[in-house]
């Protein structure tokens, strides 16, 4: 028992004797480097990228720099090149600090950040939890303090891309009389796009056709309604970055 307990001992010891001997010893930075064009831009801790950013992951490569006597490991994540840089940092505000205001650059949000933002994390990031944070921020910013289950059309009005599902559910109760216009000689003045119009439209016939299939009021939803509907959540049976639930358990 003894010599057995000795031969276990020492195998760690070995191991770390060869380590010191034959290679430089390897520090795990545990940072993540955002590279947009061959550049670095920002890094951001490995275990917040690991947590908010779990799609991207298996993509992260290893590099290791080598000095005279220490070696340095650190993690690439190499953004797509169609991401224009302030979307990138944006990104990594939210991967660091998880807060949509430190997207915002502290400054108020508008229609256009957000939709910029929106477009970026849904089609060339794929960041499930990201997108999501920032549908919430567009349908607080599109009520505008307002009472509750009111919002600004002028701001639903001025938003540019957010999903036509749940602009559409918007304008088809509280903005409805604005696709209208379009069927009568006011043609084509429509403050939405074709692709909305004809959202609304579909929305329309469905809640005419089948009742049952009606959308909800957005504004009327809980908070687990919604995220059930409007939310599109990372992959791997990740909790809701919001209500903290699994999708499957709403
Ligand atoms: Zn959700």
């Amino acid at each position: 028992m003894a010599d057995s307990n000795s031969d276990s001992d020492a195998l760690p010891n070995k191991r770390q004797k060869i380590a010191h001997d034959d290679d430089k010893p390897i520090y795990d930075l545990e940072r993540v480097v955002l590279m947009h064009a061959g550049s670095p831009v920002v890094q951001v801790p490995l275990l917040n990228f690991q947590t908010y950013a779990p799609m991207r992951k298996p993509d992260l490569r290893i590099e290791i720099t080598e000095g005279e006597t220490h070696r340095w490991k650190f993690y690439i994540d190499d953004v797509p090149g169609s991401t224009p840089e302030d979307a990138v940092k944006r990104w990594a505000s939210w991967l660091i600090h998880f807060d949509l205001r430190a997207v915002m650059d502290g400054g108020p949000m508008d229609s256009d950040k957000l939709a910029s933002a929106l477009f970026q994390a849904s089609y060339v990031l794929g960041e499930s939890d990201y997108r999501d944070a920032l549908i919430d921020a567009w349908m607080s910013w599109v009520q505008n303090g307002g009472p509750a289950g009111s919002l600004s059309t002028e701001r639903l009005r001025r938003s540019g891309f957010v999903t036509y599902g749940l602009m559409g559910a918007l304008i088809l109760y509280h903005d409805a009389g604005a696709i209208a216009m379009e069927d009568n000689e006011d043609a084509h003045k429509s403050p939405y796009n074709d692709a909305i119009c004809r959202k609304v439209r579909d929305l329309a016939l469905i809640s005419f056709a089948q009742p049952d299939r009606k959308p909800k009021d957005p504004l009327q939803m809980s908070d687990k309604e919604f995220c059930q509907k409007y939310h599109s959540h990372s992959p791997g049976n990740q909790p809701c970055y919001k209500t903290k639930s699994l999708p499957e358990q709403l």
